[in-house]
């Protein structure tokens, strides 16, 4: 009978010795803390060249009633993009991807009782931002964004009853994934969107028999698409037990 165990970190390879096949759901950085000396140079130092790029900054608001937008339109959205013009994003982008801390960066929004009023308890609601900020930023949060939402929705921060934040050198102790922030979990350069981790032709594969890697530091990289460990299960499958199916990128078209 399999046994499931959570909430465990896992600190050392060793604690799974005699596990015939392990599926590791880390980031180059997590792995080479894990593995350490046994894997051989060479692939070392290519998890070593891994890069990551911009910080999240995130906050958790409690508000006592909808973001109060100055164009009402946006409040038809749970999910709204705060940044300006295209070429006032991009600048922004740019200078955050140079390290250069702005005090405007771009800013996601989520109010999620827009499109689950079920959120709202005794007209209480979550509202979830984050900024883009340099890898590794340790400024606040809350401060950052809450003052970036109120240029675009006066009068937010009276609606806030409690609210607490996330800054990107922070997310490393929630998840070891998150490097200095990085919630793509590695940047999302052509190189490494076709080397990710390392070039190898079987990406989701290590030096290591039985050892391989599903997190979004493989292909197709971030988002919640479950692809990374999709693929990297078959490459399993097909190495470990012969199985030689061909990937099923229609899921058997159960969403057609
Ligand atoms: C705030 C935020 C908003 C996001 N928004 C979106 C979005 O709107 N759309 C979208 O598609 N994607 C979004 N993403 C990205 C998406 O969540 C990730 O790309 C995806 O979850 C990555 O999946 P993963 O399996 O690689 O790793 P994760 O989901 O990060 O899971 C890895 C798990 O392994 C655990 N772990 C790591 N090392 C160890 C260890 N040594 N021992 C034990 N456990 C360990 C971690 O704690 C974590 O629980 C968002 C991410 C964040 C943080």
């Amino acid at each position: 009978m399999a046994t499931g165990v959570v909430g465990q970190r896992v600190r050392d390879l060793a604690e799974l010795d005699g596990v015939s096949l392990v599926l590791l759901d880390v980031g180059p950085a997590g792995f080479l803390e894990l593995a350490g000396d046994r894997l051989p140079t060479g692939y070392r130092r290519a998890l070593r060249r891994y890069g990551y790029g911009p910080g999240a900054a995130k906050a958790d608001f409690l508000v006592d009633g909808p973001v109060p937008w100055a164009d009402s339109l946006l409040g038809m959205a749970g999910t709204v993009h705060l940044g300006g013009t295209a070429e006032e994003i991009s600048r922004q982008e740019r200078e955050v991807a140079a390290g250069r801390p702005g005090t405007a960066p771009f800013v996601l929004v989520v109010d999620p009782a827009v499109t689950d009023p079920g959120r709202v308890v005794n007209g209480r609601r979550p509202v979830w931002a984050y900024a883009h900020v340099p890898n590794g930023d340790t400024r606040d949060p809350v401060e950052l964004v809450r003052r970036r939402i109120e240029e675009y929705a006066p009068g937010f921060s009276d609606t806030v009853l409690a609210a607490r934040g996330r800054a990107a050198a922070d997310w490393e102790a929630y998840n070891p994934n998150y490097v200095g922030g990085d919630i793509a979990a590695g940047a999302l350069t052509l190189r490494q969107s076709l080397a990710r981790p390392t070039l190898r032709a079987d990406p989701y594969t290590t030096p290591l028999p039985g050892v391989y890697l599903c997190s979004a530091a493989t292909p197709p990289g971030p988002s919640v698409h479950g692809m990374c460990g999709y693929l990297a299960a078959l490459s399993a499958l097909r190495r470990q037990h012969g199985l030689r199916a061909a990937p099923d990128l229609t899921f058997g078209r159960q969403y057609a």
